[in-house]
């Protein structure tokens, strides 16, 4: 069970375990320290009538306190609810009802507390535990209890809450570890994605916690912050979405056109594969150096990652490591290696896990797989085949070199009128690289007779007509996979899940009725 890892922290002693760049102070705590505040933080919710079972909503931002909190909840025997904390009050309220949650833990910043449920800042944490005296016995879950139970991020609709058991977790940390055997007690983890979710979760908080590492949190994705932190603090690796590796490749290119480089760096950047790795280094090395002296790993995940930006950190001397899962798989189900790295493959299936395709649908089998949704028994049905294998809904091929290729979700498939099956990905990485786009989304609009394909635009500033957008995107597509209409999105924003996904259906509605 995860108590297992929990009782590993002390062996680790003095060794730092994180460091809070998140307020006026840099703070920093050990392994032994987060032994006794997980601790004494059980007691802490003990004292307010948390038993063995009782769910704890952790409500907040990444932060040393959010780390010993969750070790502090299962200490107690109860289950980590984890919640995000850009969420509004509603579904924070909502998660809380769903889950009969005993205590919430939130942030001062949340300044309405939900309902009339008993509920601690995280702010106050500090105080409260001072004088009180961390438990000895700690809990003994059983392997198939939960852990925690994890509401999806709302991309397509109906969050769900995902049981995750403690043998879940455990066996996907001990894939992940064999997988990718990289992590040592000197390496330094950013961590910026939000711990409620299961990819950060896992790359970025089991896996360096279970090796000893450092983790950093930071409470900006603003990539001057990010480039300060990841030099200041010797990182080594980030858990990333491609939407932040695209905004972090754009910012560098910035740099780069105010001190009139750019034709310079793409120069260096065609010619960049035929060099020797050393010397590639030394022509980057200015470039490389913003990033701190061990910089070395991007992991990317969530989302498909375009090729144009793997190429580009790869060129830079960067490894960047996509890998696929969901949240139900406790997340990962497949990952490039640490040798090989391919541009547009989620790689292969992680040890211990079985994929395979049923009509290019992915199915997965496994100790990671989760039991079911939370008191969601229709919803649990659906998700299982009948010879019990988990159904991702998402397509994919395999390669001839056994490598997976995902192409889209079933759900957001498109079928045009002439019967032509259209994935919005490879559309939307077309029109993301044509000038004029800060971004795009594409979806099926049926207006009777078939899906149209729809692309739906949020302009830059430059001034570009959609109409010439949509052109020179559809020169670029084979002839069965034109995009046939399109609107232009007026809000700054696509609305997003929190990491940083298009919510689809939200979109699709409002061009449904007509708003964008
Ligand atoms: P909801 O289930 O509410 O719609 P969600 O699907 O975003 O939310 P997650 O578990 O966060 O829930 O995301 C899993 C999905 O993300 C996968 O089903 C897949 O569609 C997509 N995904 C994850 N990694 C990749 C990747 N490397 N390439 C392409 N798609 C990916």
């Amino acid at each position: 069970t995860l108590i297992d890892l929990f009782e590993s922290f002390a062996s680790y002693g003095e060794r730092p375990v994180f460091v809070d760049r998140t307020g006026v102070r840099r703070l920093t705590a050990s392994y032994a320290e987060l032994d006794r505040r997980a601790r004494k933080l059980a007691r802490l919710f003990a004292e307010h009538g948390v038993a063995p079972g009782d769910r704890v909503l952790l409500w907040g931002a990444n932060s040393s306190w959010w780390g010993a909190s969750f070790w502090g909840i299962l200490a107690a025997g109860a289950v980590a609810v984890p919640v995000d904390f850009m969420s509004e009050r509603e579904r924070a309220e909502t998660i809380a009802q769903l889950t009969s949650a005993k205590l919430v833990l939130q942030s001062r910043y949340k300044l309405e507390q939900i309902g009339s449920r008993d509920f601690l800042f995280f702010e106050d944490l500090p105080y409260l535990v001072e004088g009180l005296e961390p438990i000895a016995e700690i809990a003994r879950p059983k392997p198939e209890d939960a852990a925690q139970l994890i509401y999806t991020s709302g991309t397509t609709g109906n969050p769900k809450g995902v049981i995750l058991t403690h043998a879940n977790l455990v066996a996907n940390l001990a894939s992940v570890n064999r997988h990718i055997p990289v992590v040592t007690p000197e390496f330094t983890f950013l961590s910026l994605l939000p711990l409620s979710h299961m990819f950060e979760q896992m790359g970025g908080f089991f896996t360096p916690l279970s090796r000893g590492g450092r983790i950093v949190y930071l409470r900006t994705l603003k990539p001057s912050a990010l480039l300060e932190a990841l030099a200041e603090e010797d990182v080594y690796a980030v858990i990333a979405v491609p939407r932040l590796l695209q905004l972090l490749k754009t910012s560098i290119e910035r740099q780069l056109a105010e001190k009139h480089l750019t034709g310079a760096f793409r120069e260096l950047q065609k010619v960049a594969p035929r060099l020797s790795p050393k010397l590639r280094k030394l022509l980057f090395a200015p470039v490389q150096r913003k990033f701190g002296k061990h910089f070395t790993l991007f992991v990317s995940g969530g989302a498909p990652l375009d090729p144009d930006t793997f190429r580009f950190w790869q060129q830079l001397g960067f490894r960047v490591l996509e890998g696929y899962g969901l949240t139900e798989c406790s997340p990962v189900l497949t990952a490039n290696t640490m040798d090989r790295q391919v541009a547009g493959s989620v790689g292969v299936p992680l040890p211990d896990v079985e994929l395979r395709l049923a009509e290019k649908e992915i199915q997965a089998r496994g100790p990671n797989i989760f039991p079911g949704y939370y008191q969601n028994e229709a919803a649990t049905q659906g998700a299982f085949t009948p010879d019990g294998w988990f159904r991702t809904g998402d397509l994919g091929e395999i390669g001839a070199d056994g490598w997976l290729t995902i192409k889209g979700r079933e759900k957001e498939l498109i079928v045009t009128g002439g019967g032509v099956n259209v994935f919005p990905d490879e559309l939307e990485a077309v029109l993301n690289r044509t000038p004029g786009v800060r971004e795009a989304c594409v979806i099926g609009v049926d207006r009777g007779g078939g899906e149209e394909v729809h692309a739906v635009l949020l302009l830059d500033e430059s001034g570009v007509a959609p109409e010439t957008i949509v052109a020179q995107a559809n020169r670029q597509l084979d002839s069965l996979h034109q995009i046939t209409g399109y609107s232009i999105w007026k809000e700054p924003e696509f609305p997003k899940t929190t990491t940083l996904k298009i919510r689809k259906f939200v979109v699709k509605e409002e061009i449904l009725k007509g708003g964008a």
